[in-house]
């Protein structure tokens, strides 16, 4: 037993299981632990580090801010917080209307986007739609928007009027009212395990709330900035939404969230309505806005989806009897199990020095880099069927299957 694990237990607040590893260094799709053990990184801090690790454009960012200015408050305007405001609007086809909310993390944005619902609905609608297996964070607001049982039950009562519906657009035209303020949707429930929505589903609730007079909000926080192979989850749908949150890949590793706000949806707040202290500070929107750059200028949109058709190819062409198929776009990938054994998966993965994550019992979550190549992708293919050739010949699915 080394020592860090000690300090970890006694000093971290006990809201996670034990730590899987003390790491102390990142390059590029490496990580490298206190032991100087390499570890190849599939999961990018959960779809955060879209550069990877210590990326140069990421270190100048930081660097240059730091020693040019930090933080200010929200009673002065900067410069990189305008740039990023104007880039996010751009990249998310807000037009000249479209207004940003910063924050610092995911929940923040959805928090943002919750009261903006509010601010829409008013006394006349109280109601609020979420779908089945939803996450949209752990803070008090987004925990209500939340819909796992096991987070939310401890932490009862949460802000009421939320309802969770199946994700099926019969569903969404049962539950629709006048009395509805908006809907919350992600495009991919990652944290479900890399669930997509039902074909067409997007543009059905689009007219939907349209006709009903309820804001689509469109929680981008893990399926945005390229990660899906195209801008935001949204993008293909061709739909405009009322609002989108976003956070994890647009700061590379910076926290910060963001609310995106569209049309007739930008003049709900007003002066006093909302704040943070943090929240769009020169630095985190500095590196932001180059992480951004950087993703438009590398080409890296379209690399995620090359690289993700081929990393599924790899997956399915490694004919596991563990693996029953993969879902998700891009750089967002879940790998459907045969049996309930992701966790055993991570553990062989990790013990044959490759990171990937269990979103569920029978989901292993691939969030990579959206810069990885042919060489990462070599890399993982030896050492993810290395680690389910171990976990199938230890099960029974694997016996059964000789
Ligand atoms: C991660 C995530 C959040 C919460 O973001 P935090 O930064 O952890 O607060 C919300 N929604 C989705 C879809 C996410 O993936």
């Amino acid at each position: 037993m080394t020592l860090w694990q000690d300090d970890a237990a006694r000093d971290l607040v006990r809201n996670a299981g034990p730590r899987l590893a003390m790491l102390t260094r990142g390059e590029g799709s490496y990580l490298w632990d206190e032991k100087g053990t390499r570890h190849l990184d599939f999961l990018a801090g959960i779809a955060v580090t879209s550069l990877g690790h210590a990326h140069p454009v990421f270190v100048d960012a930081v660097s240059r801010q730091a020693a040019t200015l930090a933080h200010v408050s929200n009673y002065f305007a900067t410069p990189p917080q305008l740039a990023l405001a104007a880039r996010i609007k751009r990249l998310a086809g807000a037009g000249a209307s479209g207004r940003v909310y910063f924050g610092n993390s995911g929940a923040e944005a959805n928090e943002a986007a919750f009261k903006l619902a509010r601010l829409h609905g008013g006394a006349d609608r109280p109601r609020i739609l979420a779908l089945e297996n939803a996450f949209h964070g752990r803070t008090i607001g987004s925990l209500a928007l939340t819909a796992k049982v096991q987070m939310r039950a401890p932490f009862e009562p949460l802000p009421g009027g939320v309802e969770h519906i199946p994700a099926t657009i019969e569903a969404l035209e049962a539950a629709l009212d006048d009395r509805v303020a908006a809907l919350f949707v992600e495009p991919i429930q990652g944290e479900a395990g890399v669930v997509e929505l039902p074909e067409g589903y997007l543009e059905a609730a689009r007219a939907l709330t349209l006709k009903h007079g309820a804001l689509l909000i469109i929680d981008e926080i893990q399926t945005g900035a390229g990660r899906t192979g195209e801008w935001f989850g949204f993008t293909s749908s061709g739909i405009t939404p009322d609002a989108i949150t976003l956070a994890k890949g647009i700061g590379g590793g910076i926290p910060i969230g963001a609310l995106l706000t569209y049309g007739a949806a930008s003049d709900l707040f007003t002066p006093g309505s909302h704040g943070s202290t943090f929240g769009g500070n020169p630095l985190a929107t500095a590196v932001a806005d180059a992480v951004l750059a950087e993703i438009e200028n590398a080409g890296l949109v379209e690399n995620a989806a090359a690289r993700g058709a081929q990393l599924r190819e790899t997956i399915l062409a490694l004919d596991s009897p563990l693996v029953e198929g993969v879902r998700g776009r891009g750089l967002l990938i879940g790998v459907g199990l045969a049996a309930p054994v992701a966790n055993e998966v991570v553990a062989a993965a990790q013990e044959r020095g490759l990171i990937v994550n269990a979103a569920n019992p029978s989901t292993i979550r691939l969030a990579p880099a959206l810069t990885i190549g042919d060489a990462e992708i070599a890399a993982f293919r030896t050492l993810f069927a290395d680690a389910l050739a171990a976990v199938a010949a230890a099960s029974a699915l694997g016996k059964a299957t000789v």
